[in-house]
């Protein structure tokens, strides 16, 4: 079988290589950008999430579980560096105890191992400089280069005799009743392909692709981007791991926290603003056909009306350096203006329903030989493996 993927992030590198290794297939991998992993895979906090805040029994909470355990065999496997720094969920407020005690239980029931629910005193043993009135403790959550995974399974995929063509954007796609043709351009210029079956995992490029190939679905991607600022110098002694908010089970994200990262570095962030362009990474990016589309998606407009004035308080947040450095203080009140410096940003491909609620859980459709993957956020890098074998399970690609 010929399939080909759309999208040389993590997720749709996994799958290429899935089909590849398990089912014989030959995989050509087609990206528009001239690297793999250059969106979403390479904008992020870079943490394996241990399963904690995830609704038990839906697909983040179990491919989550599956997709940690997979990762971390397979970066042993190929030396690439995962670190077990741990994370603590801390509550700042008496108020927010009781908010804590139900991720602890939602955690307990997704079987995150080692869990610990931590006094004020004892949650200084693991994050010296924290504060807080209580805290979940995670030990085995971890940090790894996303990023470096990406570019290792392309190799396993064109070790197995697949191919990723990068700075092949798909322009155009059609399905015959034996297969998919898709016209993709290369340096050369547009070449017709034709595959069996074609699995898309675009990210901030799904709808673009799912309109190619007629199939428009109930739910839209709109752009949220989440800006960041690192710690400068000492400062960066000041965490030891990872230090989460008690999210608001409001939204899907999971509120500015203090990240390290493989490198050594310090991550603030990210909030959630929504993106001008599919593609916005900054204020300046601006593409008015993407913001029509998302404007005219009625799942936007009712998202809006329902959140605008969170929307209002993140985009102050977005410009003030002042609203980041409240937020980390909260949790590291050792924290001064000086410490932060602004760094880049990622922008998540958020799918949102007609209703206007943010669709939690991951999305995956199928339609005749096309499978398209519509909601794929966090933790989809840290599932990414586990995505994979979901996919290849349930797609009859391979059995036309
Ligand atoms: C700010 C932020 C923080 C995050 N933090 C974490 C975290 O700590 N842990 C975690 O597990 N997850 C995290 N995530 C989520 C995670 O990064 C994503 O879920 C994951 O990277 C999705 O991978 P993907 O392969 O689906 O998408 P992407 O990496 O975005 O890949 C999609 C690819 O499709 C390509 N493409 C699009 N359209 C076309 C086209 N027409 N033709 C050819 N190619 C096309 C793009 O160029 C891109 O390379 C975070 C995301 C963001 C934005």
């Amino acid at each position: 079988m010929d399939i080909g993927i759309v999208g040389a992030g993590i997720v749709g590198l996994a799958v290429a290589r899935e089909l590849a290794l398990t089912r014989g297939a030959r995989v050509t991998v087609l990206d528009k950008e001239d690297r793999v992993g250059a969106h979403q895979t390479g904008h992020n906090s870079g943490v394996v999430h241990a399963g904690i805040y995830y609704r038990p029994g839906s697909l983040k909470a179990k491919l989550c579980r599956d997709g940690v355990a997979l990762l971390r065999e397979y970066c042993a496997e190929h030396a690439i560096p995962y670190d077990e720094v741990g994370k603590l969920v801390i509550a700042s407020t008496p108020a927010e105890r009781s908010g804590l005690r139900a991720i602890a239980d939602r955690a307990r029931e997704n079987g995150v191992p080692g869990l610990a629910e931590l006094d004020a005193l004892a949650l200084r043993e693991v994050e010296p400089y924290a504060v807080g009135v209580a805290a979940l403790h995670s030990p085995h959550t971890a940090i790894v280069d996303f990023p470096a995974v990406a570019r290792r399974l392309a190799r396993d995929v064109e070790e197995a005799g697949g191919s990723v063509r990068l700075s092949h954007p798909v322009r155009a796609l059609r399905e015959t009743p034996t297969g998919v043709e898709v016209l993709a351009g290369g340096p050369d210029g547009p070449r017709r392909l034709r595959f069996d079956g074609l699995v898309v995992c675009a990210g901030l490029g799904t709808d673009a692709v799912a309109r190619m190939a007629g199939v428009a679905g109930d739910v839209r991607i709109v752009p949220f981007r989440g800006e960041y600022y690192a710690l400068a110098g000492d400062a960066r002694d000041l965490v030891r791991g990872l230090i989460y908010p008690v999210p608001d089970p409001r939204y899907p994200f999971l509120g500015v926290h203090l990240t390290r990262r493989i490198d050594g570095e310090v991550l603030v962030g990210p909030n959630a603003v929504m993106a001008l362009a599919m593609e916005g990474y900054s204020w300046r990016d601006i593409d008015l056909t993407d913001l029509r589309r998302v404007a005219a998606w009625e799942g936007t407009r009712r998202l809006a009306a329902r959140h605008w004035r969170t929307g209002v308080r993140e985009v102050f947040g977005s410009l003030a350096k002042r609203a980041f450095l409240s937020a980390a203080r909260r949790y590291v009140p050792a924290l001064t203006g000086a410490d932060l410096v602004r760094t880049t940003g990622g922008v998540r491909a958020q799918a949102v329903a007609r209703d206007g609620s943010m669709v939690d859980d991951f999305v995956i459709d199928t339609h005749g030989r096309i499978a398209l993957i519509r909601n794929a956020p966090s933790p989809a890098a840290t599932s990414s493996m586990a995505i994979a074998r979901h996919v290849v399970g349930i797609t009859s690609l391979l059995d036309s």
